[in-house]
Formats: structure tokens, sequence, C-alpha cells
């Protein structure tokens, strides 16, 4: 049996990482769970799983938690709060395996804790690798951590990679869906609304990764992510536009071999590859190539969606850029979302952003968090200042 913490319990990810779970209970059992503010969902699972330790965001729903668990005559399930309650969640040590799904820099203190604590780390939450990569990989490397990754088309390389090895790969290729603007023309840009960004075209997630894959930030999030994870330099990934979703992503060796990694469009799949490597469980996660008719890919456009060209650029620039390119879109998705700016707005706060940023590199955690306020307050002036 395999003991799990899941940081970002209740998220789309983390609910996904609970219902294998479920479909697995003599593998997999929870037993620290981490959520953000959604009480009624983290109340919900502690009582359904009992875990020995969850955290909740802040000390007032943490006292309110812990009333409606005693309420329910359950009182072996300990409460505790904000960035130290998700360390402790991270840390714990019946834990073995740590799901990362906190959503953006919130998750990063508690990954870094848990790779410093030794755990196996199932890896979602992208903003962590994109802001403090070398920092973590370094980390795991010194306590022999595995690393394995949740995003699926990291998932997918990482899968194609047991092909060959390192030394003989020449690039890696990173699907994307292109989002629901693939066909839009340009000049419809300016009206795009946070309700047209939100519906995403082939997968359901929350809604940062959502507005994120409408601009393509999330597939130049994944560049440096892959970057990170496979030792590799920007000009090595590359992005290939696939509507379909059904190849998740492909490596290419120098004999010209390409291997490709192909299934369903679920991803409850990546996160049972993580949690079971390097065995491949039975699953009912299966897909029907008979249903398959074709498979289209094309060459991303970088005049529709220039946040995919500012994070190659913040990739081959420096760790700042790429802690300033993930926290003024953090911020500028916010303003999106409440109305503030455009659409086009995102990728103009963050290009003005990275202009104010100075190259630098980042040699500790609280190094990074306090570039991350910075570039945020930086954000928040530009916006407030008109963009
Ligand atoms: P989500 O918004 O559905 O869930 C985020 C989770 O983080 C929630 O449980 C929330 O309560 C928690 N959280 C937020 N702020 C927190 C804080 N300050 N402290 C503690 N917990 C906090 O997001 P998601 O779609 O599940 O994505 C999670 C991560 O996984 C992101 O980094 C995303 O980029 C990555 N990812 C998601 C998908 C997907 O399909 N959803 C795919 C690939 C990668
Ligand atoms: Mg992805």
């Amino acid at each position: 049996m395999k003991q799990i913490a899941i940081l970002g319990s209740t998220g789309s990810i983390g609910t996904s990482t609970l219902s294998i779970c479920e479909q697995f209970p003599d593998r997999y059992r929870p037993v620290a769970l981490a959520a953000g503010s959604n009480i009624d969902v983290a109340f919900a699972q502690a009582k359904q799983w009992r875990p020995a330790l969850i955290s909740i965001a802040t000390a007032e729903l943490a006292d309110a938690l812990r009333a409606r668990l005693k309420a329910d005559g359950i009182t072996d399930v300990e409460v505790v709060c904000g960035t130290p309650g998700t360390v402790a969640v991270a840390t714990h040590p019946d834990v073995e395996f740590v799901v990362s799904a906190i959503v953006g820099v919130a998750g990063l203190e508690a990954t870094y804790a848990a790779v410093e604590a030794g755990k196996t780390i199932g890896l979602a939450n992208k903003e962590c690798l994109v802001a403090a990569g070398d920092l973590i990989i370094a980390a795991a490397r010194a306590k022999n951590v595995a690393l394995l990754p949740i995003d699926s088309e990291h998932n997918a390389v990482h899968q194609c990679m047991r092909g060959g090895a390192a030394r003989e790969v020449s690039q890696v290729w990173l699907t994307a869906s292109g989002g629901p603007f693939r066909s839009t023309p340009l000049e419809d840009f300016k009206t795009i609304t946070p309700a047209q960004a939100l519906k995403h075209p082939t997968w359901v997630m929350g809604q940062r990764i959502t507005i994120d894959s409408a601009t393509m930030m999330n597939k130049g999030f994944e560049v440096i992510e892959a970057c990170r994870l496979f030792d590799l330099p920007p000009d090595k990934v590359r992005v290939t536009v696939h509507p379909q979703s059904t190849v998740h992503s492909l490596v290419e060796f120098q004999d010209g071999s390409i291997l490709a990694q192909i299934s369903v469009t679920d991803m409850r799949l990546p996160i049972l590859y993580a949690l079971a490597y390097p065995e491949r469980p039975a699953s009912t996660l299966t897909f029907d190539l008979a249903t398959l008719s074709h498979l289209d890919f094309s060459q991303p456009d970088f005049a529709k969606f220039p946040c995919l060209r500012l994070a190659y650029e913040a990739a081959a620039s420096s760790q700042a850029a790429c802690i300033a390119l993930n926290a003024a879109d953090e911020i500028a998705v916010a303003a999106f979302l409440g109305g503030t700016i455009p659409f086009l707005g995102i990728p103009r706060t963050i290009e003005r952003v990275l202009e104010l940023t100075p190259a630098a590199r980042l040699e500790s955690i609280p190094a990074v968090l306090d570039a991350d306020r910075a570039a945020r307050v930086c954000a928040q002036e530009i916006i407030a200042a008109g963009i």
C-alpha cells in the first residue's frame, strides 16, 4: 500500500487523484491532504478518507473545519493551515508519494519541502518548475528523489524517453490542442470574453490553466517545464498544434525515430502512471484506436499567441525572467477574469513586466518568492496604469 499526500486535493487534479485511490484501494491511500479555501469539499474529503492530516488555507477556515468534523463525531483528523500546513502535509512521516497539484507558486514551498524530505513526487504544478526548476531539480538529484511528471505532455515524454537514452534524444515535441481560439482570426482577439476563454475544447481543468491554454501561455510554461525536467535547451523543445489531443507528446531520437504516446484525454491516466511507475497496472482508461480517423499537426501561430514567444524568450533569458513570466501571467489572468483588462492585455502586461525585470539567477526558494512578489507588484502597477 502506497501512502500518499495530495497538495491541492480539492482541485481538478486533486479530485482525479482521489478517484484513482477509489479505483485502486489496495494500492493507494491518501493520508495527508492540503486544500485551499473550498471548505465544503475539504470536509467531504476528510470525512470520506479520514486522512491523518488535512491543511486548509487560513486559520479561520481551519477552526470552521475542526468544528464541522467534531460535530460529525470525527476526532482522528488533525487540521492545520497556511503554508506551514501544506509543508506539514508534504513532509508527513507516513507519506511516501506526494502529488503536487496546488496551482501557482502557492505550491512551491511544500513541493520543495517534499523533495528535501525524500518523497517521490508526482508533479502537476508546472508553475513551481517555471519559477524554481533549477533549485527543485538540484534538490531532487541531491536527495535521489524521482520527479514524475503528471502534466500530460511531460508524462508522455517521460514514457517515450524509456525508448532510448537521454543522450540519444535530438528534440522533444510537445503537442498543444491550440485552445478555443486556434481558428479565431487575429482581428477577433480584441473582443474575447472570459466566458469564451473558459471553454476549452478538449480538457476540463482549473480556471488559471484554462485561460493559460487559451493564450497558449500554458504551452509556454510547458516548454520551460520540459527544459527543466529533461535537461534540454529551449530550442530542443518544440511545439506542434494537434487539435485532437490524442498524441500527448513525442520524442525524436538522433537516429530519426520519433516515439509518440497515445491515450485517452483523461488526466487520471498520467496520474496513475506517476503513482504506479515503473509498473503499469491494468486500468479501464483505454483508448479505442478503431474510432480514430485522423490526426492533425500544424505549426503554432506566434503572432496570434505572443505568450508562447514570451515564454521561449524568458526560457532563453534568465530564471528571473521565468519567475516574472509566471507571476505577471497569474496577475494578468486574474485581471482578465475580473473584467479589468482585455484578453490581449494578458500578453501586453507580461511583456512589459519582462522588459522591467533584470536578468538574474536566484539561489534559494525565499529569493524566488521575493522575486515573484516583486513581479506581481510590477504587473499590478502596469494594470492600474492602464494597459
Ligand atoms: P484547480 O484550480 O482545479 O485546483 C487547485 C488546487 O490548489 C485546489 O485544491 C485549491 O484549493 C488549491 N490551492 C490554491 N491555492 C492554494 C493555497 N494558497 N494553499 C493551498 N492550496 C491551494 O487547478 P488544477 O487544474 O487542478 O491544476 C493544479 C495544477 O496542476 C496547476 O499547476 C496546473 O497547471 C497543473 N495541471 C493541471 C492539469 C489539469 O488537467 N487540470 C493538467 C496539467 C497540469
Ligand atoms: Mg499539459
